[in-house]
Parts: C-alpha cells; structure tokens; sequence
C-alpha cells in the first residue's frame, strides 16, 4: 500500500508496564496516529481481567515521552474521562456496550463538555444505526469538535464466520447521515481471529472507511484479553503492505469475482442436493419393484409438480423456470427408476 490509512494501533489491554512499552516500541517505525491500551475493560462475565486501571495512565504516559506516540483509550464514566484527561492521554474513545445506554453516553458528552480532545464513538452491540448516531448526537451537543466513528460490527447470537457481524450498510448509511464523519473500522473486533483481518481491512477501504484500529501485541498468544484477534506489529505491516487502494473500477471487478464466488458455493449445493433427491430416487425404484408399482404414478406426480411450482414462485422464481426445472428432475428420477427396473428384469431373466 502506497499511502497509509489512519491507524490505531496498540493492545486491547494494558496489562502491565512491560507489555505496553514493548507494544509500543515495536510498533514505533510504523508510527501509527495513535497508540491504543485499554485501561477499564469492559468484560461481559465477572472474574475476569477487567484492567489495570489508574496505574495504566502512567504506563501510557510512557509511551508518550519514551516512544514519541500519541495514546487512545476507552471511557466509560465520567471518572475515567477525567483521569485521562488529567494524564494527558491524547483521543477517548467510547465502547460498543456504553453507545448501547443513552444515560451513559449523556454522562460522558457532559463530563466532555468543552474539551478538546478527539473522541471516537465506536457503535452499539446490537445493529441499531439511530442508537450510533443518538451517541455521536450527544456528543456534538456538548461541543466536542472532533468526533469520529468505529465500526466493530454486531453481535449476533448464531454462530457466524465474523465475531461481531459487520453489517456494512449501518455504516454505509451513517456516513449517509453524517458525511463529515470521520469513520474507522476495527477489523479486530469484527473478525475475532487473526485470519480474517486483512479482508476485513480491505473491505473497509474498498467501502472508502477513513482508518483502520487494529489490535497489536507485543506477543499475542499471551494476551489477557483477546488473545485470537491481535497481531505482532511485523504482522501488521505485513497486514497494511498487503492492502490496496483500489479505485472505482477495481473494486466493482474485486464484488464481481466475490459475488461469482458465492454463485460457486450456491451451485455445488445444488448439485450435492441433486445427487441426493437422485439417491432417494433410486430407493424409491427399488422399493417399486419389490412391490410391484409402476414407475410412473402420475397423479401423484402432477400433484408434486404443482405444489413444488407454487413454492417456488412464491420464492420468486418464475412459473416457467420452475415447470421446466421440476419436469427435468422428474424425467431424471424416472430414468434412474427404470434403469433400476430394467437391469433388475434383467438378471430375473438369466
Ligand atoms: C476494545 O476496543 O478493546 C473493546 C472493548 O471494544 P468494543 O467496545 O468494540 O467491544
Ligand atoms: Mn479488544
């Protein structure tokens, strides 16, 4: 990659001094606009590492003034909006599970009230646009300048490829509403694994998303905290070489191969679906012929046919496809049936 998007780079955690500072140092060639560390987790069970806390304040000051980087971190009260403002951290942001609460995020717009310090506002778990633009409306009103959007996906309780479904039209339709909108996208926490983050990534840039935060730690197997989703900061660059800038051409031909794609996978279900219905077909003949019945029951048949083509159509496939289709289907299964029969005849006769 040519140009570098905005980056957030840093661990989910601040687990201890050592951690932070070695993050840090590893990522300072890159330089990343800011340095992130969570200090007040937000974890959905208790008993669980829920951050370090006021003693992580210092550990980022430290990479203030050691590694030469700016520091982001979450808030959640008001008590945290100003420890951190009082330790200098340079850029807030606002978690997924506090845009969920009106109450809470009216707290944080007032105890922000004058500031000048950029936020960022990532969107609620669950897939409610109004509730991301409520949140950065709030903020607005208590005169923050400059806001930014995160979008880390949705939660969603079936278990699906994604940790957090992105849903790319909420964010679509929020840079829609709010064009002057800085948005980032957190492909980290969309993804949950590591495997799943460059494409991630790059959808974000294919969708023209203004950055990228991404989880990065010193040794990632030994994380705290979302150990699956963080990388090396060599990965990571490794990560943003590998992304391209592509322009509109580029990436109507990058839909077109993944749409192509998905019409691949629907048709070997089609096929693995056809072989199926054929095998049933075939159990049917043989059951036919041990009892005597004809191949062709064709009441039963026309019955089926009809029904099968109501079903389709209201699935919206036209009357005229679906005849064809189930009449092919059918011709085929009387085939395998007769084939069954005849070879059966066949060895009656020897
Ligand atoms: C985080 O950024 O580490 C975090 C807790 O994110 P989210 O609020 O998106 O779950
Ligand atoms: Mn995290």
């Amino acid at each position: 990659m040519e140009q570098k998007p905005f980056l957030i780079a840093g661990p989910c955690s601040a687990e201890t001094e050592k951690q932070v500072l070695d993050t840090a140092k590893s990522l300072k060639e890159l330089q990343p606009d800011y340095f992130r560390a969570g200090i007040w987790k937000p974890r959905t069970r208790p008993g669980e590492f829920e951050g370090a806390g006021n003693a992580g304040l210092l550990w980022l000051q430290k990479v203030q003034s050691e590694v030469g980087l700016k520091v982001a971190t979450e808030v959640a009260k008001p008590e945290h909006v100003e420890a951190a403002l009082k330790a200098g951290i340079d850029m807030l942001w606002i978690g997924a599970r506090t845009t969920t609460n009106p109450f809470s995020v009216q707290e944080l717009a007032e105890s922000l009230t004058g500031v000048d310090v950029p936020i960022m506002v990532k969107n609620p778990v669950n897939p409610d646009l109004k509730l991301w633009i409520g949140a950065i409306e709030r903020m607005q009103k208590c005169n923050v300048r400059s806001i930014s959007a995160i979008h880390r996906g949705f939660s969603v309780y079936e278990k699906i490829r994604f940790r957090n479904n992105p849903n790319w039209q909420i964010p679509i339709d929020l840079k829609h509403e709010m064009p002057e909108l800085q948005l980032i996208c957190d492909p980290s926490h969309i993804g949950g694994r590591t495997a799943i983050l460059f494409e991630i990534a790059q959808k974000a840039m294919d969708l023209k998303f203004e950055g990228l935060m991404l989880e990065t730690h010193i040794s990632p197997s030994e994380a705290w905290t979302d150990a699956k989703q963080q990388i090396t900061a060599v990965q990571l660059v490794d990560l943003l070489q590998k992304l391209k800038i592509r322009n509109h051409k580029e990436i109507e031909e990058a839909e077109i191969i993944s749409f192509r794609s998905s019409l691949s996978v629907i048709d070997d279900s089609i096929i693995q679906l056809l072989h199926e219905r054929m095998k049933v077909s075939a159990t049917i003949g043989n059951y036919k012929k041990t009892h005597n019945l004809a191949v062709l029951q064709s009441n039963q048949w026309e019955e089926s046919l009809r029904k099968n083509v109501q079903k389709a159509m209201i699935s919206e496939l036209s009357e005229e496809f679906s005849t064809t289709l189930f009449k092919l289907i059918h011709q085929e299964s009387i085939h395998i049936q007769s084939t069954i029969l005849n070879s059966l005849d066949q060895h009656e006769n020897d």
